[in-house]
């Protein structure tokens, strides 16, 4: 029996990065149902629905189209279903959608999105690095000083940092993070879900030696672990952090000022603060 047609409305629709294998079942059968999609490249959309053995009309979209070109789709997003593609991978990541989906649901019009591969998330649960917090900040500026500004503000960020990156650039990029990322751990994530596929990790001065000698092919993940724990003040070092603290605050609020600003235990640095306090 034919399944019912899909309610009108914006469906953002992820596809592989690189294994066609990995388009998932609810993918395959909304793309088959919808009335239209909206693609980066209809070159590149259309070669995965030769794949699906799936024939559709196509627009293509990109978030600089004309006011037109969007109004054309989310007009058509009132009576028909839509479905959003990008090249690879979950629209919105790095790719165009972000103005369409903002204005479909600004208008009320249904917007749900179905989840997928993206490299982001592949290269995150490969490289073997932190994921309890993470921040993504797409590709790093191609110049010199606004690469290193953008690592410079992120360097103190307590968490792993993931960038896009590209082959020719790879090199420069893990020498600015040898200068502004300094003995952190990172991991270069290749040619994901694909033949060649590769993650290696490394310190930025091992990974700009391997890949010197071996200039990078393909599709990239940049990965940079958290910045180090600054190591715990030693028993001596507390008293006088304590100390100084003293010297304008109750023992209460300078055990509180002490502990937050070193991850130390309150309590204990209490009891401390009101032993020095006792001193003569
Ligand atoms: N929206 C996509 C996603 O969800 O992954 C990303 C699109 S962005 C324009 C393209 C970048 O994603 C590439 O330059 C590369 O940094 C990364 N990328 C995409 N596919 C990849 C793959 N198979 N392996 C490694 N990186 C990939």
């Amino acid at each position: 029996m034919d399944k019912p047609p899909l309610a009108p409305g914006l469906y953002i629709v992820a596809t592989p990065i690189g294994n066609l294998g990995d388009i998932t079942a609810r993918a395959a059968d909304v793309i088959a149902r919808c009335d239209v999609i909206a693609c980066e490249d209809t070159r590149v959309t259309g070669k995965l629905l030769n794949h699906l053995g799936i024939r559709k009309a196509m627009r293509r979209y990109d978030d600089h189209a004309s006011a037109e070109v969007r109004e054309r789709l989310l007009g058509e997003m009132a009576e028909k279903s839509v479905v959003l593609v990008s090249d690879a991978g979950t629209p919105l990541i790095s790719d165009p959608g972000y103005r369409l989906v903002r204005e479909a649901r600004e208008r009320g019009l249904a917007v749900t999105s179905l989840p997928g591969p993206s490299a982001l998330t592949v290269a995150l649960t490969l490289a073997g690095l932190p994921t309890d917090r993470f921040l993504f900040a797409g590709f790093l500026p191609s110049k010199d000083k606004a690469r290193g500004d953008v690592l410079g503000e992120l360097a103190a960020t307590p968490a792993t940092l993931v960038f896009y990156e590209t082959g020719p650039r790879l090199v420069a990029s893990l020498t600015a993070m040898a200068q502004h990322l300094p003995g952190r751990e990172l991991a270069v994530a290749r040619e994901l879900t694909k033949l060649h596929e590769e993650c290696r990790s490394g310190t930025p001065e091992e990974l700009i030696a391997h890949y010197t000698a071996h200039p990078p092919k393909g599709e990239i993940v940049l990965l940079a672990g958290p910045p180090p724990e600054p190591a715990a003040p030693q028993a001596d070092d507390v008293d006088a952090l304590l100390r100084a603290a003293l010297a304008q605050a109750s023992p209460s609020q300078a055990a509180g000022q002490v502990a937050k600003a070193h991850g130390l235990d309150r309590k204990a640095l209490y009891a401390r603060a009101m032993a020095l306090k006792a001193e003569p």
